[in-house]
């Protein structure tokens, strides 16, 4: 049976969507339904919840008290997590066993939080519903008694509609009418049942591909892989590694640590941060955010223009591509999408091979940035009374500076491209576990079968600790460490739960 995860932001349409699917006769699993009842009295979450958070949590009827919880979840991110891996993992238990007992040709899986709660490798296919943020808050308004800065604060919480779409599969747009959605829904419908194989309806003067491309919009995922192949998976080591295992994505709520586990991946993320930097005090407007620009790409121009970078971009898209071209019949890989990425992977290489000469030549050659590389390394040594020069062209209109690092940078447009497609995929193609660092120390042996790349550590925002994470292709330790004033760090002492990828292609 076709599994579809219907997800969406608060007030963007979800429950007048799901419900219609339903008025269709398609099976629907609600996972914020399941969640209520997993926490009813005597349920299987229910004495979980209180070993962790006591007794206190209880109302008079012995019932979870809801609102308590909300507290106590919105005040410390500790309680949120140890409340997570509580729900989350009994929720997906609950959502395989739904599916396991419907017979139908396919299912929708409504999972609002489906990205943050990283419950997206439970379903085969991604259905976003999308509104403008304006039209989510008045509905959310007209519907709940609460204000627009309320609904603002929860819109906030949740991860942007960018990132929704960009795991989409597909995408139903909820900008228009009520009446507007019905049709959407029944071209979806009939999408899904030829999905799922069943011969569709079509109603007279109706032709279901045209209803279907009038009103939706398939959306071809950044990353190609939406079931994660068996091999690059994380080896699990059971005793420090819990059975959620989330699909996960950065958000504004975490920060996320890297190793690198080889040098090229080294250097690719350093290339990465550079090229941010120019580009950030680029579009800057002051003569400082110039002279940033200008520093930032003089710095890259350094990492780019290494004799084995060319090389090194050309094999690493190359082996890409061969590892891709194993999925090409698997089951959940969307093969249309896996064969434009693997042209991408592939004209990029074959243009950095047809590039003539070293990456960065020219502007090596460039008068004024070889004169400020040769002072790069004095601080303050490309002030007016040392380089005129570089004075002068700073006195020349604001935009004209701009237009000139902007052709500077375009001379490195290929390697940008390259490297952002290699990381993109590497780190996208992943799945991330929650696990604890038992009194601050963790420690995994990486199989060696597995083209690991990337290690990736993520802690909540607020977490008052940090990794220092080291190793290497092998192996690798994660210590957390606690500020100590202006005293070296402290290991913690505390187990410490958190988010950790192995990124590997
Ligand atoms: P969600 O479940 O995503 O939070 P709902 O489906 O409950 O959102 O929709 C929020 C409110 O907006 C509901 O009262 C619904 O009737 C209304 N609504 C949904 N779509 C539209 C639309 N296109 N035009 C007007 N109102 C809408």
């Amino acid at each position: 049976m076709l599994t579809i995860g219907l997800t969406g932001g608060v007030g963007s349409g979800k429950s007048t969507v799901t419900q219609l699917f339903a008025s269709l006769g398609v099976p629907v699993i609600d996972a914020d339904e399941l969640a209520r009842q997993l926490v009813e009295k005597g349920q299987a979450a229910y004495y979980q919840i209180i070993d962790k958070f006591g007794q206190q949590i209880l109302a008079e009827d012995g019932e979870i008290n809801r609102r308590k919880l909300r507290e106590l979840i919105f005040t410390s991110a500790n309680n949120r997590i140890a409340l997570e891996s509580i729900l989350h993992p009994l929720i997906r238990r609950e959502i395989q066993q739904h599916i396991q007992q419907i017979d139908a040709p396919y299912c929708i899986v409504a999972i609002p939080l489906l990205i943050e709660t990283g419950q997206a490798n439970i379903v085969e296919r991604i259905l976003v519903v999308n509104a403008p943020k304006e039209a989510q808050i008045n509905r959310t308004v007209n519907r709940d008694a609460v204000t627009p800065a309320e609904v603002e604060a929860i819109v906030a919480a949740q991860v942007g509609n960018d990132l929704r779409l960009s795991i989409a599969d597909d995408v139903l747009q909820n900008d228009g009418e009520l009446a507007d959605i019905f049709p959407k829904v029944k071209a979806l419908h009939a999408k899904y049942l030829s999905l799922a194989g069943v011969e569709v309806p079509i109603e007279p003067g109706e032709s279901v591909k045209d209803v279907a491309e009038s009103a939706i919009t398939e959306q071809k995922p950044k990353v190609a892989i939406s079931a994660p192949p068996p091999e690059i998976t994380l080896p699990e080591s059971k005793q420090s590694m819990q059975s959620s295992s989330v699909q996960l994505l950065a958000d504004k709520n975490h920060n996320i640590y890297e190793l690198p586990l080889n040098e090229k991946m080294r250097t690719f993320i350093r290339l990465e941060f550079l090229f941010s930097e120019v580009e950030h005090f680029l579009a800057g407007s002051t003569i400082w955010d110039l002279r940033s620009a200008v520093n930032a790409l003089i710095a890259t121009l350094s990492v780019v223009c290494r004799p084995e970078i060319k090389t090194d971009l050309m094999k690493e898209l190359d082996r890409i591509n061969a590892n891709l071209a194993k999925f090409d019949s698997k089951s959940g890989v969307n093969s249309g999408v896996l064969s434009d990425l693997r042209d991408d992977l592939t004209s990029k290489s074959r243009s950095l091979r047809n590039m003539e000469g070293q990456l960065g030549q020219g502007l090596k050659q460039n008068e004024l940035v070889s004169a400020l590389r040769q002072r790069e390394s004095i601080p303050g040594g490309a002030l007016a009374m040392d380089m005129p020069s570089y004075a002068h062209w700073l006195n020349q209109s604001y935009a004209q500076c701009v237009a000139d690092i902007q052709t500077w940078l375009a001379s490195f447009t290929l390697v940008k491209e390259a490297v952002d497609l290699i990381l993109s995929l590497i780190r996208g193609s992943v799945v991330a576990h929650d696990v604890v660092a038992k009194a601050g120390f963790y420690q995994l042996t990486l199989d060696p079968d597995v083209a690991n790349q990337i290690v990736r550590v993520i802690l909540p925002k607020n977490a008052d600790c940090f990794p220092e994470i080291s190793g290497g292709r092998h192996r690798f330790t994660v210590r957390f460490l606690r500020p100590n004033g202006f005293e070296r760090p402290v290991q913690v002492e505390d187990d410490v739960t958190f988010k950790l990828i192995c990124c590997a292609l």
